[in-house]
């Protein structure tokens, strides 16, 4: 069972911590809203992304629709206000689905629909005036041993044989990659356009300021302990329901009878000082590209609006899925990823982080995003987007407000529908599955840095415990 003990929904927040919520154009404050509705005809839990986009639609789709939203804490709370801003054209599942000759299809159809998914993102910030520096630069996955070339290079050729062209993803020999990114090691990179720049918090702020417009209700600091077919329980009390969807992402063990759905991984993420010039003309980006590399611990980074480099890197778990609200900015976990940030860009030891901070997403058991209705009890979910859904939380969003309305579309029938996944092992085995991923993939990242090589025994056994 989950250790409420730093729990959130204990005590309201209004921040997260993150350097987004510090640099909003107003401070987020927790409304208090007035008393509970009896009834509604959709209760959303969680003003992440997921919640609101889904209310997005539901209400552009259907304006009679009574809808309110029930949050912990603040809107953007959670990762959606704390992530590392890629609006990417890919989520966690599609590679391994183009791999199979069985799902190539379907997996394809998936990932095209992931790149129409970044262009509608800008398109809605646009139309309802969301300013949340969407910029569509692309990204840039770096070589960072010379072996791994050969492996980046046959995945785009894999890439152009499944239909995509040079347009979509394309391999930059060395000297072109370093002209875009200025980063060491750097023996080639892939590129694809199909990724944009955000602003996160700015992104769900300004989506939960839309929906109210549109007639949404959203109950901030509110958590939701239970839910059954027609009805929520909250801390100030239930609210009838036609229909419930569950939004919740790493949270969702928060509400009684979903433990072992979702695991809480963290992420942890800095932000420099706003870097001069020369600094930046050094590091590239000059298009706002989003940057990561080979290794199999995730990194990820961008150039902010205000020229500052935000990065971040997969951190860690906490035994018995502790969640914690916020992370500081001296925890450990952050100081390795300053540490990996000034290792690989060596030009920013003169120049000052001045934001740390960290977040957690949800690890479903099967590691791939899924989208549920149940039109018999009237409840639905949508995540697992295991640290990827700045933009799969807008298609997901999407679809489950078709089910919810019982329309077909051209994305009602995509391949995360009803992929529901299994339950986490109970502890001490889901801590020590994860740990074996994280230790088994730090060794092989490490050894394969250090020497130039292959890492065969490390990376077998991170191979296998990821299953
Ligand atoms: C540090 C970090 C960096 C990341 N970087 C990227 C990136 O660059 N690109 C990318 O695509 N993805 C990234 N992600 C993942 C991405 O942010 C998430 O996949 C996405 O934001 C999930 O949105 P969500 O709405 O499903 O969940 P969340 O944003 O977590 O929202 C869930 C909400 O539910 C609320 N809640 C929880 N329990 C309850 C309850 N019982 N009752 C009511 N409310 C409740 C929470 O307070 C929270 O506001 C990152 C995540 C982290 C943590």
């Amino acid at each position: 069972m989950v250790s409420h003990a730093s729990d959130p929904q204990n005590s309201p927040m209004s921040s997260n911590g993150s350097f987004w919520f510090d640099t909003l154009p107003e401070p987020s404050v927790i409304e208090r809203s007035d008393a509970l509705p009896a009834e509604v005809d959709v209760a959303i839990i969680g003003a992440g992304y997921t919640g609101l986009w889904t209310a997005y639609y539901l209400i552009e789709k259907d304006p009679s629709l009574n809808i309110a939203i029930f949050e912990a804490n603040t809107v953007g709370f959670g990762a959606s206000g704390r992530n590392g801003g890629w609006c990417m054209g890919l989520a966690w599942g599609i590679e391994g689905m183009l791999a199979s000759e069985s799902k190539r299809e379907a997996g394809v159809r998936l990932l095209r629909a992931m790149h129409d998914t970044v262009d509608e993102v800008g398109r809605i910030s646009q139309r309802e005036n969301i300013e949340c520096h969407f910029a569509k630069g692309g990204t840039l996955e770096v070589a960072i041993a010379p072996f791994h070339v050969k492996t980046m290079q046959e995945q785009m050729s894999h890439f152009h044989e499944l239909g995509f062209s040079e347009d979509d993803y394309r391999w930059l020999p060395p000297a072109d990659a370093r002209k875009r990114i200025g980063m060491t090691p750097n023996h080639g990179a892939t590129f694809t356009p199909h990724c944009a720049v955000i602003h996160p918090a700015r992104l769900v702020k300004g989506l939960g300021r839309v929906v109210q417009q549109k007639g949404v209700k959203i109950y901030e600091g509110t958590p939701v302990t239970e839910m059954v077919p027609g009805r929520i329980e909250t801390n100030r009390g239930g609210v009838k329901a036609r229909k419930i969807i569950r939004a919740t992402e790493g949270y969702t063990d928060s509400i009684k009878g979903q433990e072992r759905q979702m695991l809480p991984l963290y992420s942890m993420m800095v932000a420099t000082e706003p870097l001069p010039d020369h600094v930046w003309d050094e590091i590239g980006l000059a298009d706002r590209e989003t940057f990561g590399d080979s290794r199999r611990i995730t990194i990820y980074g961008q150039k902010t609006d205000d020229g500052r480099l935000a990065f971040g890197g997969r951190a860690g778990y906490y035994f018995g899925s502790k969640r914690r609200g916020i992370i500081p900015a001296d925890d450990p976990m952050v100081a390795r990823v300053e540490e990996n940030l000034r290792s690989l860009f060596p030009i920013l030891k003169d120049h000052q982080v001045t934001h740390g901070w960290g977040g957690l997403m949800g690890v479903p058991r099967h590691w791939r995003p899924s989208v549920a209705f149940d039109q018999a009890t009237g409840i639905g979910h949508a995540g697992g987007y295991t640290g990827e859904g700045v933009a799969a939380s807008n298609l997901a969003g999407r679809i489950l407000s078709d089910h919810v309305l019982e329309r077909e579309s051209d994305i009602t029938d995509l391949a995360w529908v009803d992929d529901m996944p299994g339950k986490w092992e109970p502890e001490p085995l889901r801590w020590l599955g994860v740990k074996a991923i994280q230790h088994f993939g730090d060794k092989a990242d490490r050894f394969e840095m250090e020497s130039g090589k292959p890492s065969k025994v490390w990376g077998r056994l991170f191979g296998t415990a990821l299953g």
